[in-house]
């Protein structure tokens, strides 16, 4: 990829080609526009086009590719590995394409690109439907979706991506591709986790299924003296629950806007996606009664408030720095392993999130979705995120540590919408204090290549990085995008 830098001329081009605003270094806005959710990233691309309509998608794609400029396509933004901007290349911001259409009788719901989760839910709510979707609400459907997506309707509707009947998007070739079950169904298959490695969606269809109104849920606070037996207790409860009960546990040091004191806490937040909150509150009795919170807050919550709730914990700009994976075992050692590090949570806003999956998601074959690994009953995400730069090294050694002590407990899953910088070899990878450039570059695309593809083979398997790989060769052969959890077109 030889890069060409784009004249000032070539700038007032790509403006007068979209409708939408063009954001170049010196503007006023231009640090808006090159931030992302993780403040770690720290990226000046040469572009922002933020895409005011969906047909500012060809032409952005189109000058990317004309200056050999790599491109990041953006969504939320809330991709912690800062996919979503980029060194000395073209930002495609979908931001602005944030329609949401429902179809209250077939019950689907068509979002563009750049909608956020909340977006969604606030269309959808009002017909008394749900798609499921993630637990924060600024999160970008896109990302989310293209890496499977789960939240709190998981157990009962599935993975995000279980929900996904039909995709629009645009090549690399600057070509218009539908994807659904009987049109180019291979591509949705690779649409349903393998994420935005075939071109840029412009739009995603799902189904979306009726949610009571207001839900039952709920937030069990445990305090550092019961966390053992809460989550001895919690790791039984989950053992035999109904469908409709989705559940998942949070360690937290709550950020200060939150005002709830600077102790480390254990939450065990639960929805439950039933009609019917008596049967909701007779499924969480037998939690209540073997592990006593020391707070609890638990009764109806309107659906949009309930999955907002956790915004506040995670603010846009932190330091991030993640790493995730799958498990079964929850013993006695996993849960030293928990206690211990949840204790050494000294600094505010790092947390752990295990997330109980099963149900739903477990009836989809394998097979049926690019979606890697259905089987295991929880993942765990660990991720530091803190506010100044003098922190990083402490809190990356904590992540790294954490993460180190679960991996013999681990059944190997790797989750890409959680994945970290250092995974993805962004240029931040090698911790504090590394120099720009490491992605997208020339010198080192080589060896970006050899370890997208070591990545790709590990998080998907050797049959689905194969089905992946043809597809992509197929849609975007020369790996225009490959700011993303990369499938390279080949073996290299
Ligand atoms: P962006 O950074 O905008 O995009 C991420 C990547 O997706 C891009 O780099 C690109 O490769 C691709 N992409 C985006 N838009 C397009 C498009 N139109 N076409 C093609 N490719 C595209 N995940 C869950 O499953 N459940 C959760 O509950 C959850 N909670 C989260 C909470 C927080 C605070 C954060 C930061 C993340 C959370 N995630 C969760 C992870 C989330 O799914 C990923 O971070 C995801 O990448 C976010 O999507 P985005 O559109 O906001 O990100």
């Amino acid at each position: 990829h030889h890069q060409a830098t784009p004249s000032p001329a070539d700038i007032e081009e790509l403006g007068r080609l979209i409708d939408g605003d063009v954001v170049v270094p010196g503007d006023d806005d231009f640090d808006e526009a090159r931030s992302v959710w993780n403040g770690m990233i720290d990226r000046r691309p040469l572009v922002v086009a933020r895409a005011a309509d969906i047909g500012d998608v060809a032409p952005v794609i189109e000058f990317a590719r004309r200056h050999s400029l790599p491109l990041a396509v953006r969504g939320g933004g809330h991709n912690v590995a800062g996919n979503g901007t980029v060194e000395a290349g073209v930002v495609l911001d979908l931001r602005d394409c944030n329609r949401v259409e429902v179809d209250p009788v077939a019950r689907t719901a068509t979002v563009e690109a750049g909608a956020t989760l909340a977006e969604l839910d606030a269309a959808t709510t009002p017909h008394g439907l749900a798609v499921p979707v993630g637990v924060v609400s600024g999160t970008g459907v896109a990302g989310l979706t293209l890496g499977g997506g789960f939240g709190w309707l998981t157990r009962k509707h599935g993975l995000t991506v279980d929900n996904l009947r039909a995709a629009d998007l645009v090549t690399a070739a600057g070509e218009t591709v539908h994807a659904d079950a009987s049109e180019n169904p291979e591509l949705l298959w690779g649409l349903r986790g393998g994420g935005g490695n075939f071109g840029v969606v412009t739009s995603f269809t799902f189904d979306a299924h009726p949610l009571p109104q207001p839900v039952f849920a709920g937030n069990l606070i445990y305090r550092q003296p019961n966390w053992a037996s809460a989550l001895a207790a919690y790791e039984r409860w989950t053992r035999d629950l109904p469908e409709e009960m989705t559940s998942m546990l949070t360690v937290l040091t709550p950020p200060e806007e939150l005002e709830m004191g600077a102790e480390p806490l254990l939450v065990c937040g639960f929805a439950w996606a039933g009609e019917d909150h008596g049967a909701g509150r007779r499924c969480a009795e037998p939690l209540l009664a073997a592990a006593p919170p020391d707070e609890q807050l638990v009764g109806p919550s309107p659906w949009t408030e309930w999955q907002a709730a956790m915004d506040a914990a995670f603010p846009r700009g932190r330091r991030a720095y993640w790493k995730n994976t799958s498990f079964d075992r929850f013993d006695d050692e996993v849960i030293d392993v928990l206690v211990r590090r949840a204790a050494e949570q000294t600094w505010r806003g790092t947390a752990f999130d295990i997330h109980h999956m099963g149900g739903a998601v477990g009836r989809v074959p394998a097979d049926a979705t690019a979606f890697p690994d259905r089987g295991s009953r929880f993942w765990i995400n660990i991720y530091g995120f803190w506010q100044d730069a003098a922190d990083d090294e402490r809190n990356i050694a904590f992540v790294r540590g954490f993460a180190a002590d679960m991996e013999r407990h681990s059944t190997g899953g790797q989750y890409v919408n959680f994945l970290g910088t250092e995974d993805l070899g962004g240029p931040e990878a090698a911790g504090p204090g590394a120099g720009p450039g490491a992605r997208g570059g020339d010198d080192d695309g080589a060896a970006a290549e050899r370890a997208a593809w070591d990545l790709a083979l590990a998080v998907y398997g050797p049959d689905k990085l194969a089905r992946l790989s043809e597809l992509k060769r197929r849609y975007d052969p020369e790996n225009l995008f490959r700011l993303n959890h990369n499938v390279p077109p080949r073996d290299p």
